[in-house]
């Protein structure tokens, strides 16, 4: 598209429509959910597979459901009466999940594959799947100092093994449904998001909030030393997570992003090393570094080039991550006293 032409917006959805959201017990599906709710849409309808006592936000007012979205009868009862479904489930987490659980991975693809076609039966008129940087060819990330990954990047293929294979399977599934049945199939590739309600703790979470965790852990029990998978090296961009849910907002009513894969996430590249820096100055103390080598590390350097982005929404995520890094700094620290006082948290 032309710089300077303005995006196809389609017009803003009536809010009285059924909005559907798929992972909704979890970090980015519950934002979501919240995200909606506070601009007034009056019928929202939040799933997951999880027991709503362990959902990481729960917003009043909000139908919330505990179904299993990888069985087919489950999608057709999700997706009953809806206008727009949000696809965010998915059994997922940091490098370390991964890298380990390929199988729990690869199986999301019965999510995707039941709910596009529950939401085509069920005559919805819009359809977000979330994607993400690792269906990205793996052979240009090998180096720390990156060329910043452009949407055109994912072929040839080479996707991460299990996650990134069934992320760009699924992609091609939506861009086939708006082909062959006409259903409008939005496709953000995500680049590592992180704020407060993440995953923080228990093997699933990602680097900053590891990070963050482990400097709040350090502090409170007097520790000297920080463990960091890796050498440090690796590099990465990081969203916060009110750029993320405004993103999704953005390109699935934007006509001209129909069935195209596109890049959500931020451009502001940084190591680990400088990663743990920001976090220690904003918990106000130094630690001594400890290198894992043998640690799960994924590719060594992912950036986002926000090109296409910029092009046709005019917009990119621009929240400073020192910014985003001390919310969600402030927010784990509250759930490491919580947790400390017996109290209920989000692992
Ligand atoms: P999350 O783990 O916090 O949320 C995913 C939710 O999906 C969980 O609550 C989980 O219980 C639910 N789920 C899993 N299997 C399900 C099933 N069969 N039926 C119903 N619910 C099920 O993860 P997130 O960070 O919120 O990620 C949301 C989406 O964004 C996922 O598709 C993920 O792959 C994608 N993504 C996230 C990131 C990131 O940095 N967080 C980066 C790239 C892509």
């Amino acid at each position: 598209m032309d710089k300077g032409k303005l995006a196809a917006t389609s017009p803003a959805p009536d809010k009285d429509d059924l909005i559907v959201i798929g992972g909704a017990g979890g970090f980015i599906g519950g934002s979501l959910a919240r995200y909606f709710h506070e601009r007034g849409f009056t019928r929202i309808r939040a799933i997951d597979k999880k027991p709503l006592l362990e959902w990481y936000q729960r917003v009043p007012g909000v139908e919330s459901l505990c179904l299993d979205l990888s069985e087919k009868e489950n999608c057709v009862r999700a997706c009953e009466g809806a206008g727009e479904v949000y696809n965010l489930a998915a059994d997922m987490g940091g490098m370390g999940f991964i890298e380990r659980f390929r199988i729990e991975c690869l199986r999301s693809v019965l999510i995707n594959t039941h709910m596009i076609e529950a939401a085509c039966r069920a005559g919805a008129q819009r359809y977000f799947f979330s994607s993400s940087a690792c269906a990205y060819n793996t052979k240009l990330q090998e180096d720390p100092d990156v060329r910043a990954l452009k949407e055109s990047d994912a072929y040839p293929a080479m996707a991460e093994r299990g996650y990134g294979w069934e992320k760009l399977f699924s992609e091609m599934v939506c861009q086939e449904y708006w082909a062959e049945r006409g259903m409008k199939t939005f496709i953000a590739r995500f680049h590592n998001v992180y704020g407060p309600n993440g995953t923080w703790d228990g093997g699933r979470e990602k680097a900053p909030a590891a990070i963050c965790r482990k400097v709040i852990e350090a502090k409170d029990q007097g520790g000297k030393e920080i463990l960091i998978w890796g050498d440090g090296t690796a590099t990465r961009s990081f969203m916060y997570i009110d750029d993320c849910t405004k993103g999704i907002d953005m390109i699935m009513h934007c006509e001209d992003l129909l069935a195209k894969p596109i890049n959500l996430g931020s451009s502001e590249l940084v190591s680990v090393n400088q990663l743990v820096d920001i976090v220690e100055g904003i918990g106000g103390t130094k630690l001594q570094r400890k290198y894992d080598a043998t640690a799960p590390r994924g590719v060594a350097g992912r950036n986002s080039d926000n090109s296409m982005i910029q092009n046709i929404l005019h917009w990119e995520p621009r929240t400073p991550l020192r910014e985003g890094l001390a919310r969600t700094y402030a927010w784990i620290e509250q759930q490491y006293a919580d947790r400390k006082a017996g109290k209920r948290t989000v692992i």
